[in-house]
């Protein structure tokens, strides 16, 4: 299944309305030239240039250019607002402030975090490695099984305190070498989900909690939707479980990670009940679900990552951890469908290993051991003097979008 190069766009961000036209639209390769047409866009701006942000180069003031196809790229139609000429041109009433400009608006990056979705196989283990604190979401599947990296990847790392360790809830692939992550490293606090599981997985994690717990080395907690905790610069808030949660996969730990104006979704294997539900708590709760990178719930499966939620998080970038040829076929096709849906890029630690997101609160960035990395830059941030909209081409057939 050799895929054929295609060239696909995208919207990736943009808060003012245009219209442009890309040829020779699909069926580009690799190497190939393209161009982008600007056709209109909205009144009150003015149109500054096209600009490829890898290579941090403009591509032209005109309305139309033409440009070689060379990877991921991520180009950015830049609108000047009428106001921001006003500025410019005042005449000199505002002295004292003028020579502040209005750049200083621009917020100022926050302490860099990153944010690794290890390959562990057909499980789950994320990390957060912040300034001051780290936090591991899960722990990928038992130690006895060949396929666990977690311990390795965190000890290459150097790691050797852990903040917050959660267990999102307590099957075998989330929580399998939790015991061993509290035996290994100087862990703060553990919150997992109050589901209790009638295994030999459950026991022994179980245990080695109440151990850790009667030992005095680690806090402990069952966070329930509403909760917020601050680390440093970050901000948790948490959306499921609620105190009567059903099964097993009703009662992952859900939550949105804030750092700076860049926000990512970690919602375990809840499924559709539980994604709707979130929406509904959110809105109750004034809580905004949009965000910039999600972590698929339940690995790609079709149970969860519904088009209602997906909708309602709109993020430009999806990351699912699955193993290569799992026997549950995941991703599924529903969920690959509704990916493109929301014109998400899209990242599987089946395809891509490793895969880890850089942020100073204000941009992103995805690296991946395996294949293509596409930068995006994340959110539009009020108050810049520049309208900004982004677009997404990619080489690669992968991201079917239509
Ligand atoms: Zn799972």
């Amino acid at each position: 299944m050799d895929p054929q190069p295609t060239m696909h766009s995208i919207t990736v961000n943009a808060n003012i309305d245009f219209e442009y036209t890309l040829t020779p639209g699909d069926a580009v390769a690799d190497g190939e030239e393209a161009t982008l047409t600007l056709d209109s866009y909205e009144d009150g701006y003015e149109f500054v240039h096209w600009y490829e942000t890898t290579t941090e180069s403009v591509l032209s003031e005109d309305a139309s250019t033409t440009f070689t196809v060379e990877r991921s790229m991520v180009i950015e139609a830049v609108f000047q607002s009428a106001d921001d000429n006003d500025d410019n041109g005042g005449n000199g009433d505002n002295g004292d402030n003028g020579e502040n400009g209005d750049n200083n608006d621009e917020p100022a990056p926050l302490d860099s975090i990153t944010i690794h979705y290890i390959d562990v196989g057909q499980a789950d283990a994320t990390f957060i490695e912040g300034a001051n604190y780290n936090i591991l979401i899960d722990a990928g599947r038992t130690h006895w099984n060949s396929q666990n990296k977690t311990i390795p990847y965190l000890q290459d790392l150097g790691i050797e305190r852990i903040d917050l360790v959660i267990g999102t809830h307590p099957h075998m692939d989330h929580i399998g070498d939790l015991d061993v992550v509290l035996d290994l490293f100087d862990v703060g606090l553990v919150w997992k989900s109050g589901y209790v599981h009638d295994t030999a997985t459950y026991d022994r994690v179980h245990a080695a909690i109440s151990d850790a717990l009667d030992a005095g080395d680690i806090e402990y907690d069952e966070p329930r939707f509403g909760d917020t905790l601050t680390l440093g610069q970050k901000e948790l808030k948490v959306l499921n479980p609620v105190p009567d949660f059903g099964g097993i996969h009703d009662a992952s730990i859900s939550f949105i990670l804030t750092h700076g104006d860049v926000r990512f979704m970690f919602t375990g294997d809840a499924e559709q009940t539980q994604e709707n539900n979130m929406i509904n708590r959110a809105s109750d709760k004034g809580w905004s679900l949009d965000v910039d990178v999600y972590q698929a719930g339940h690995h790609g499966s079709s149970t969860s990552s519904t088009l209602p939620f997906m909708e309602a998080m709109t993020p430009s970038t999806t990351i699912y951890s699955a193993g290569e040829g799992n026997s549950h076929g995941h991703p599924h096709q529903e969920f690959l469908d509704n990916v493109a849906a929301v014109n998400s890029a899209l990242y599987g630690t089946d395809v891509n290993g490793n895969i880890t997101v850089t942020s100073n609160g204000l941009v992103y960035e995805v690296s991946v051991e395996r294949g293509e990395a596409i930068m995006v830059h994340a959110p539009i941030v009020p108050g810049y003097d520049h309208e900004i909209a982004r677009l997404l081409i990619e080489p690669d057939k992968r991201f079917a979008f239509a």
